[in-house]
């Protein structure tokens, strides 16, 4: 990702185009619509909660940056689709945010074992996060 020399610097190799392809494969949308408005991030209503602005994750998407895959914000999002709604290129970010998700969801750990929490911890967890768990055991 890096030249090595300063942060300053991206290169978009071979690994970033096979992570980006992934993102676009799994959510069908095709990120480089993307012009950066914020709309997106405007209409959020949970940005005060996430890491990284929705724009921002379809930005890290584009470069085909993989830090996307720790960020909160994709287990943040309830899929509301405000965002969708505002956009205009017509990107479904939610879809973006799903995609994410079940990039980290096929690795061979489990980001939620939900069968090791207690019921005051599922009471807590995201809805998201259980409906995507429960969701790889069928895509
Ligand atoms: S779908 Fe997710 S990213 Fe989009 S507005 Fe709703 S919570 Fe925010
Ligand atoms: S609203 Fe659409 S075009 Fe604007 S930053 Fe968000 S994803 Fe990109």
């Amino acid at each position: 990702m890096s030249s090595g020399k300063s942060k300053l610097y991206f290169t978009f190799g071979p690994e970033n185009a096979t992570f980006k392809a992934r993102i676009e494969e799994l959510s069908g949308e095709n990120i480089d619509l993307c012009f950066q408005c914020g709309a997106c991030s405007s209409g959020c209503p949970l940005t005060q909660e996430m890491d990284l602005l929705p724009s921002t994750v379809i930005r890290y998407a584009q470069l085909g940056m993989e830090e996307a895959l720790d960020s909160k914000t994709i287990w943040i999002c309830i899929t509301c689709f405000n965002c969708e709604v505002r956009c205009p290129r017509g990107i479904d970010i939610a879809n973006v945010m799903e995609a994410l998700r079940q990039i980290v969801l096929r690795k061979k750990y489990d980001k939620v074992a939900l069968d090791d929490l207690t019921p005051e911890e599922l009471r807590e967890l995201p809805q998201i996060a259980i409906i995507s768990n429960l969701r790889k055991l069928t895509a």
